[in-house]
């Protein structure tokens, strides 16, 4: 499988050759040309496969640079990971008129109020410091077209299930969603089965 068979436009073709991503890894092959079409996703997938790509891709497809406003949230379990997706989404789109927030705990609230004021199409954070800043009213979750929950298994591992319910119920109903995990117990199922919309499965 070629990038170009996937249903990703041209630009975006562009800058993956020009990040250096020649091949999609299977997760990228199986995921993209469905999520594409706007469908919602369950992707299992661990870290190491290329599965940030997977989903940020067809998300960046749909983001309107020339609008400012939250288009697409990315909920991750840690810190850590948050910044390596928008590290990651960085190098898959380099334009500068895309903006990206990055809201996790134990930084400063400050600097992070202020990416969103900038009008940060994309965000990316742990589930409590986005309610945070949902509750300050930094965020508004009205203009989002786009949900991912990255590695949803370890974050309800680590508790955040009240907090992820609580964004998801604030997002409006018109969206996509996709869900990546590397495994899948009863209670990513659940949360699936609650908060997506007939989701397709895509298991490698
Ligand atoms: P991830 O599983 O999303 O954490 O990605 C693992 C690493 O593989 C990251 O450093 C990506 O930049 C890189 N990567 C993802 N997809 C590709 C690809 N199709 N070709 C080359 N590198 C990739």
């Amino acid at each position: 499988t070629r990038f170009d068979q996937l249903g990703l436009n041209e630009e975006i073709l562009k800058n993956l050759s020009q990040a250096g991503y020649e091949t999609p890894s299977p997760i990228q092959a199986e995921l993209i040309p469905v999520a594409v079409t706007g469908q919602d996703c369950i992707g299992q997938a661990r870290t190491g496969t290329g599965k940030t790509a997977a989903f940020s891709l067809p998300m960046l497809q749909q983001i309107d640079l020339r609008r400012p406003g939250a288009q697409a949230l990315i909920l991750a379990p840690t810190r850590e990971l948050s910044e390596q997706v928008a590290t990651e989404i960085r190098k898959l789109c380099p334009d500068k008129s895309l903006n990206l927030a990055v809201l996790v705990g134990g930084k400063p609230l400050r600097p992070q109020e202020n990416q969103l004021k900038k009008g940060a199409q994309i965000v990316v954070g742990t589930p409590g410091r986005v309610i945070d800043h949902i509750n300050r009213g930094n965020l508004k979750l009205n203009t989002l077209n786009f949900v991912i929950l990255d590695e949803a298994d370890r974050m309800l591992d680590i508790g955040f299930r009240p907090d992820i319910e609580k964004i998801l119920r604030k997002c409006p109903e018109k969206r996509q969603t996709l869900l990546l995990s590397a495994t899948l117990p009863p209670p990513v199922e659940r949360l699936a089965k609650r908060y997506m919309q007939d989701p397709v499965m895509i298991d490698l």
